[in-house]
């Protein structure tokens, strides 16, 4: 899938003598929840030390300026890709000094009363440095009469809507929270005498980290000298986890509440392949997030599996095109089918979803070029006919294909064979018991009450705000 974006992705640990070296290792792993910017920022009881920029982490981060953060704890933070701006006041962690110290935040989600704070901040008088959502957050914690930062942390969570998986540094501690609703993960581990929290657990595996549990929606941790205290401030809401997590942004080696993402993908090709099998000659998925339920799918039809399209993975962000253009180069790119698997076959293509359809289209027409016979295309996730207002970089409702056309309608302006989606039950039957999901984005009901035309200008707002000015 190539049209939405996730936001980010955080990574800190506490007590390690290689505190800004391992978080870089996090970071690493981490990397496929935001490819625009990085940055660490590290404490040694005394001072903060930050670095950031543009990039990926490989590149950003040397040798010279790993040894400069200095200290035993540590945050770290991706950020996700945008075209065109440079973004660099917007990358984390944001760092501020404010009257009793320094404080660094790391943050995954998106806070949907933002604006509205930021307008009440500003008036009181505070400067904005970044057109972030996550600063007003430094701003409250700046601004908070309480005397512990645990107690001003708390004070300003208590006044945010939206989606956060945060995580707090300051020279002394480290704080960690997830919103009530749980929309970004959020996992704790230990490493020896370290804690360690990530996006995902494939940042603890990569650095031998012992996985202890999910940061609990409502949350908050504190971790200092004395070791790590739980809290739960915040009136606790419906389970909301964001199942785009389970079918497409985290790694298929991560786990998530206990359950792998790998084997949650393989249930949705299965349950698909339950829902609607046509007679076929092979399955393919489309590379790479389309994989395991393409597998699913082929363990739970008897079709045959194949690798039908190569991925290039060593492409950037941006390409340059040649003045002649190529038909449907920017995906070709990226992808092109191995014709001898595809020529004359009748041939079920597996994709995780379609947003705009740009991409699928892309998708069935080479496919076509290469020879099939016929196409079928099978998406592991239900329709998605909303936006998201939670951290997913989704566009408005007018460019969702889904949101204009019924599957039929779909199926005639891909030009494929046939489209079929998951169904929202087969998604539950495939996640099972033990994760309640947030599915907005294919039922258009939000979690969190919402307004619509108010959010529908909120996110409006909110691309403005997070991406494209300053
Ligand atoms: S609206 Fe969709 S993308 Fe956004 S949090 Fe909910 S499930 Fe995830």
């Amino acid at each position: 899938m190539e049209e939405i974006k996730d936001e980010c992705g955080v990574f800190g640990i506490y007590n390690n003598e290689e505190a800004a070296k391992i978080t870089y290792l996090g970071l690493y792993a981490l990397q496929h929840r935001g490819q625009e910017s990085c940055g660490i920022a590290s404490s040694d009881s005394n001072n903060l030390y930050f670095h950031k920029s543009l990039g990926l982490v490989n590149d950003v981060f040397k040798e010279n300026t790993l040894s400069q953060l200095k200290g035993k704890n540590a945050i770290g933070h991706v950020r996700y890709s945008t075209a065109g701006e440079t973004l660099l006041k917007n990358a984390q962690p944001l760092v501020a000094d404010y009257y009793y110290g320094s404080i660094a935040v790391a943050h995954n989600g998106n806070i949907t009363n933002a604006r509205i704070i930021k307008d009440e901040l500003e008036e009181n008088g505070s400067i904005f440095s970044s057109t972030s959502d996550t600063e007003v957050v430094i701003h409250l914690i700046a601004s908070s009469a309480e005397d512990l930062l645990i107690d001003r942390a708390i004070n300003s969570l208590k006044r945010l809507k939206g989606a956060y998986s945060f995580l707090f540094l300051s020279e002394k501690e480290m704080i960690a929270a997830r919103d009530p609703f749980g929309f970004r993960p959020l996992v704790m581990g230990r490493l020896n005498g370290s804690f360690v929290f990530a996006s995902e657990t494939c940042a603890l595996d990569l650095i031998n980290a012992e996985y202890i549990r999910d940061v609990k929606p409502g949350e908050v941790i504190l971790v200092n000298g004395e070791g790590a205290k739980s809290f739960f401030p915040l009136r606790l809401e419906k389970n909301s986890n964001c199942v785009f997590e389970l079918i497409y942004f985290s790694r298929p080696d991560s786990i998530f509440n206990g359950k792998s993402i790998y084997s949650l993908r393989i249930r949705m090709g299965k349950e698909l392949a339950k829902e609607s099998t046509p007679e076929a000659d092979i399955v393919i998925p489309v590379p790479d997030s389309g994989v395991p339920a393409a597998l699913g799918f082929s363990k739970g039809s008897g079709i045959d599996f194949e690798m039908g399209f190569t991925r290039n993975h060593y492409v950037g962000r941006t390409f340059i095109e040649p003045k002649k253009s190529i038909r449907h180069f920017g995906v070709k790119v990226k992808l092109n089918p191995v014709p001898d698997v595809i020529r004359g076959k009748k041939v079920v293509v597996v994709d995780d979803s379609v947003v705009r359809g740009t991409t699928s289209k892309k998708i069935v027409d080479m496919l076509k070029l290469a020879g099939a016979k016929e196409i079928h295309l099978r998406l592991s996730s239900p329709m998605v006919i909303a936006p998201c207002f939670y951290g997913i970089d989704t566009p408005v409702k007018e460019d969702l294909m889904a949101a204009k056309y019924t599957e039929k309608e779909i199926n005639a302006q891909l030009g494929a064979t046939t489209t079929r989606f998951l169904s929202i039950d087969g998604l539950r039957r495939a996640v099972g018991n033990g994760i309640n999901f947030c599915e907005a984005c294919f039922s258009n009901v939000y979690p969190q009450e919402i307004n619509c035309e108010s959010e529908y200008e909120n996110q409006t707002q909110l691309k403005l705000f997070s991406k494209e000015v300053f």
